[in-house]
């Protein structure tokens, strides 16, 4: 029998907290967002968001990641059929590409992740309903983070959405809880049942990440070991927003604030 990890309910106090974790976040996904031209380096982009996050009091959370190897960057950023975890390095971005974001950021003790995916100069209408389509998954699976309901809703109506548009979900990689440690339990995967899992309730924060696949649902792991691409090299996209369950019902944490530079 596989004993889950418990799951850790935040105060309203940790959840402030992790919420200025995610305006941080949010902060360097925008500075990114506004580089992303043809051109631009997987590297810069990485960069940039590094100084944004160290200029706000924050730590890259995924640098030095445990995995095969300790994760090289503070981004993850990941190119057309690479779904997720693509290391920043040299490679330039070109026109019609689609580019998935992936950052944490941990800011007095706590986590937020967040991610999006943005085309690159032109890009196909095709590539364009995937960012669609996988955008309003994500907030799909956001809507149904009310208390009383379960992981396996927001799971199942995920799956549903994104395959009644013909689309795939991975089935290695999943949502999770998120707080101290950015891989809480439960996990959040993008495919299940409802009325399953755990229920929800107030003070649970779930990172809700739909990953899309155009093709098949299946995936292989580059010989970089970090860099998680569909096998049949169709194109993917990734949304993903930290969410604290609330009596108010969910709350983004992750959400980009005007008022901060
Ligand atoms: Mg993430
Ligand atoms: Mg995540």
């Amino acid at each position: 029998m596989v004993w889950q990890r418990s799951v850790i309910i935040k105060s309203p106090e940790e959840i402030e907290i992790m919420r200025q974790a995610g305006r941080i976040n949010a902060l360097a996904h925008e500075t990114v967002r506004g580089m992303i031209h043809p051109g631009v380096t997987t590297a810069e982009l990485d960069a940039a968001a590094e100084q944004v996050i160290r200029d706000h009091g924050g730590i890259p959370t995924f640098k030095g990641y445990p995995g095969p190897y300790p994760y090289p960057a503070t981004l993850t950023i990941s190119v057309n059929e690479a779904l997720v975890h693509g290391i920043p390095g040299k490679r330039t971005l070109k026109s019609g590409d689609i580019v998935s974001i992936d950052c944490g950021t941990t800011y007095k003790g706590f986590v937020a992740d967040s991610a999006f995916s943005a085309g690159v100069g032109e890009i196909s209408k095709e590539a364009q309903r995937l960012l669609d389509v996988t955008e309003k998954a994500l907030q799909i699976g956001i809507a149904i983070m009310q208390a009383g309901n379960r992981v396996g809703d927001i799971s199942a109506a995920i799956q549903e959405y994104v395959e009644d548009h013909g689309y795939n979900v991975p089935r290695e990689y999943t949502g999770h809880g998120v707080g101290r440690q950015m891989h809480e339990a439960p996990q959040v995967p993008n495919y299940g049942s409802a009325g399953r899992g755990l229920v929800l309730r107030p003070g649970i924060t779930l990172a809700i990440e739909p990953m899309l696949l155009a093709g098949t649902y299946k995936t292989r792991v580059l010989p970089d070991q970090w860099t998680v691409v569909s096998a049949d090299g169709s194109l993917t996209a990734h949304f993903e927003h930290t969410i604290a369950v609330t009596e108010n019902g969910p709350q983004i944490l992750t959400i980009f604030d005007e008022d901060m530079d």
